[in-house]
């Protein structure tokens, strides 16, 4: 009697047919990668609103807008963990994103390495006001805070001090960001102590927020950096992001194993460890983060221009700076991104500007350094190295760049050019991961770290956050040398449901939408 009713049941189950979906478009014929690990599948997408209606196969009723996707690829939208889009979002033009969207991008993070707006109500509120072309989402910026209550100086807060930057980010997390996130290298945050850390990172655990962190030394104390933030997971309770993880600097090649096996270590231990990383073997950040020792940069531009012509310290800084130049190749590794006050200076490497003018390297960083400063792309980071992070499950991919529009600078090539290279060269063409892997972490993956509701994955109910992309041509253009050219090969790409590029052009809608976390 029960296997002749199960027989029944399969029978009945084969014949009853799906109700057909209500549609406004739908995905036909697509290689669906769904954002896990799982291969890609052909089948349909229906999307109605804002949202993913069906997935699969499915009958539609009604009269949908049937796209022809044979041969091209769909995925979710990719997630942006690392950006500092915060202000170029907030103006004009740059608040559409469009050298995100043409890499496939529909949600964009902000308040990395520990820069940007502290007051979240109202950032959120200008950027519903002016419109943004992806999703956005924000974490507290701990450099801003602890600016806000102690200036730019070297020395641990005040119990007073200590409780109102607890409070800013208590605000910042009822606001809706998904976390706290620091910058150890840059000022103010470099000085402050890991306790000062735990304590912040602590509120932000309360509201089940996470904590990022450009950690404090990429270079030689590259283990010692992980060492603390894992430190910080265990006192704080709470789950922690390494941002554009790398070993960077020519002393430390070869150094990604250990980082990886200490990794490795602390999730098998139950800590909630993860990372992101930009496809590139070149950095980019100013040039005084990089060869200035941050004890010398305490205070305004004034204070470290009066440190330098100081008869005491003045000597000890510039041989301090020379170092760090003679560590980085004798200046033939940096290379010049932004500078107003020679333009043409950019694009060219301290060793070859310093030839041209028939000076040291070090009197061009000094030149620069009393101009205000300078943007820089340093190479810095073996390939080897680069491959072997980004082959970690718990890698997501994110740009660290920003929303910008083509300019007379010569930046990092990233901004343009991160997802479309990762996918097109490193998993369709050089093959070190597979497609799946990596749009997995540029979607489900950074999702998951994101603890994001209903989006990262192609699943019915998800908001149509979706990316169509045509795989033979999906590739980054942007280099070096031209790095403001966006990437090419995507069709199609849904922002909660409206099309942002239609047939590789931009609609010029603005869909994006702000993203706040809820604590409880
Ligand atoms: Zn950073």
């Amino acid at each position: 009697m029960l296997p002749l009713l199960i027989v029944a049941f399969l029978f009945f189950t084969e014949e009853q047919p799906e109700p057909a979906v209500e549609a406004d478009v739908v995905l036909k014929g697509a290689t669906l990668y769904d954002g896990s690990a799982n291969p890609g599948k052909v089948g349909d997408i229906a999307i109605k609103g804002d949202r993913i209606v069906a997935v699969g196969k499915f009958t539609t009723k009604g009269k949908p807008r049937v796209l022809d996707c044979t041969g091209l690829i769909v995925s979710p939208g990719f997630i942006d963990l690392h950006t500092h889009s915060d202000y170029p979002l907030q103006a004009p033009k740059t608040n559409a994103n469009f050298n995100y969207q043409t890499q496939g991008v529909t949600t964009v993070v902000t308040g990395n390495c520990g820069s940007g707006p502290v007051d979240v109500a109202a950032y959120f509120a200008k950027l519903e006001k002016i419109g943004v072309g992806t999703n956005v989402i924000h974490q507290v910026p701990h450099n801003d805070v602890r600016s806000k209550i102690m200036g730019n100086s070297n020395r641990e807060p005040t119990a007073k001090e200590l409780k109102m930057m607890e409070d800013l980010v208590d605000q910042g997390m009822k606001d809706g960001a998904y976390g706290l996130a620091t910058g150890l290298i840059y000022n103010p945050g470099t000085y402050a102590k890991t306790d000062e850390i735990i304590a912040l990172a602590k509120v932000a655990a309360r509201h089940k927020g996470m904590y990022a962190s450009h950690i404090r030394d990429e270079n030689s104390g590259v283990l010692t950096a992980i060492e603390e933030i894992i430190e910080i997971a265990r006192r704080a309770g709470i789950r922690i992001h390494i941002s554009h993880i790398k070993v960077s600097g020519r002393n430390v090649w070869g150094k990604a194993p250990d980082v990886i096996a200490m990794i490795r270590r602390a999730r098998k231990d139950g800590i909630e460890v993860t990372a992101d990383q930009y496809p590139y073997t070149a950095s980019s950040t100013s040039l005084s983060a990089t060869v200035i020792p941050a004890k010398y940069r305490e205070g305004s531009a004034k204070d470290l221009i009066k440190r330098l012509d100081d008869v005491e310290i003045g000597p000890k800084m510039k041989k301090a700076i020379e170092q760090r130049i003679e560590a980085h190749v004798g200046g033939k590794s940096i290379k010049i991104a932004r500078y107003t006050k020679s333009i043409g200076w950019q694009g060219k490497d301290l060793f070859t500007i310093a030839q041209t003018e028939k000076k040291t390297t070090l009197d061009i960083v000094l030149d620069i350094t009393r101009n205000g400063g300078a943007q820089i792309v340093h190479f810095g980071m073996s390939d080897e190295d680069v491959r072997l992070f980004m082959k970690e499950t718990y890698v997501a991919t994110a740009s660290d760049g920003s929303s910008m529009l083509p300019a007379n600078t010569v930046p990092h090539p990233r901004s343009y050019g991160t997802f479309a290279r990762k996918i097109g060269r490193f998993a369709i063409e050089d093959q070190v991961i597979s497609i799946e892997q990596a749009i997995r972490s540029a979607s489900g993956l950074p999702a998951d770290i994101l603890k994001l509701p209903e989006r990262g994955y192609l699943k019915a109910g998800y908001y149509a956050d979706i990316v169509v992309f045509d795989p033979k041509t999906l590739r980054d253009k942007a280099t070096y040398d031209r790095p403001h050219q966006y990437s090419t090969g995507v069709k199609y790409l849904f922002v909660n449901g409206r099309l942002a590029i239609e047939e590789y052009k931009a609609t010029e809608v603005l869909p994006g939408r702000v993203l706040r976390h809820e604590s409880k």
